[in-house]
């Protein structure tokens, strides 16, 4: 609390010149039994841990930013994962934006990761682990056409398919956030085994990572869960209307003001104010 203190207090001086959120001011997990508070995309989390840095069967990219702290679940499920992944060879998993040590608002970047239960996991599977300077600077790969109908061929590997599979077949997890391009990939491929396919949700950008949410955990009592996805493998109209000509809704939706806290995440931003 003290070293918040201290560090909330160094950075005043600077906090008008950059465009930054209170949350980036937090340098260290709120203690406490862990929480998850709010939603998806207006939230915060008590007691979140950091990402082991170092492990066999990931890496993690941008260490610098330290956006890689999550509720105890989401590392559970990214050990889980990467394990996985690991004992099927399938490559090394590149972790990307977890959440903030007290979760919140990013200056930039994204709306949601905002409770600890939201993880980029990037759509490339090295053999080889990536040295320090990769991982400072990673180079995405765009895995989806100029035309944003279809996945470019000779980026496309069986393994994406695994891993996303993998990912979606956990059963913490709710909902994973990728190209539409690359949705209907997974529809095409899926063959008859395709139930995991409707928590895959088409959606803007995603080409080089997908975007994996977690269900609020057992005992958030203040998370917000969303409703499950459609029944169905969503491989049907809902995907086809991604690739229709521009139709209302089918740009990004306009960033809007963001509203009030939930009380809780106000409480706790007030707290390290004092
Ligand atoms: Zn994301």
């Amino acid at each position: 609390m003290r070293r918040a203190l201290l560090t909330f207090a160094a950075l005043l001086g600077s906090a008008a010149a950059v465009a930054a959120t209170p949350w980036q001011q937090i340098q260290h997990p709120v203690s406490g039994a862990p929480q998850s508070i709010g939603g998806f995309a207006n939230g915060c989390i008590i007691g979140a841990q950091a990402l082991p840095l170092d492990a066999p069967a990931y890496q993690v990219m941008r260490q610098d930013q330290r956006r890689y702290y999550g509720h105890p679940d989401l590392i559970a499920f990214i050990e889980r994962l990467s394990t996985r992944t690991r004992q099927l060879h399938l490559g090394q998993v590149l972790i990307g934006d977890m959440g903030m040590a007290a979760g919140g608002r990013f200056s930039s970047g994204h709306a949601s990761h905002q409770t600890g239960l939201d993880v980029d996991i990037w759509l490339q599977l090295p053999k080889t682990r990536w040295s320090a300077q990769q991982l400072l600077k990673p180079q995405p790969l765009d895995l989806v056409a100029p035309d944003d109908k279809q996945v470019i061929a000779r980026h496309w590997q069986p393994q994406i398919d695994s891993l996303i599979k993998l990912a979606a077949k956990d059963s913490d997890v709710t909902r994973i956030f990728v190209n539409p391009a690359i949705k209907k990939q997974l529809c095409a491929d899926a063959g008859s085994d395709r139930e995991w396919l409707h928590k895959v949700r088409p959606w803007f950008a995603h080409r080089a990572h997908m975007h994996v949410r977690l269900r609020c955990p057992a005992g958030s009592l203040e998370c917000e869960d969303q409703a499950p996805p459609p029944p169905g493998d969503g491989c049907g109209a809902e995907l086809e209307s991604w690739f229709l000509p521009k139709k209302p809704g089918s740009t990004p939706p306009v960033k809007k003001a963001p509203p009030p806290l939930p009380p809780s995440c106000q409480a706790l931003l007030d707290n390290h104010r004092l």
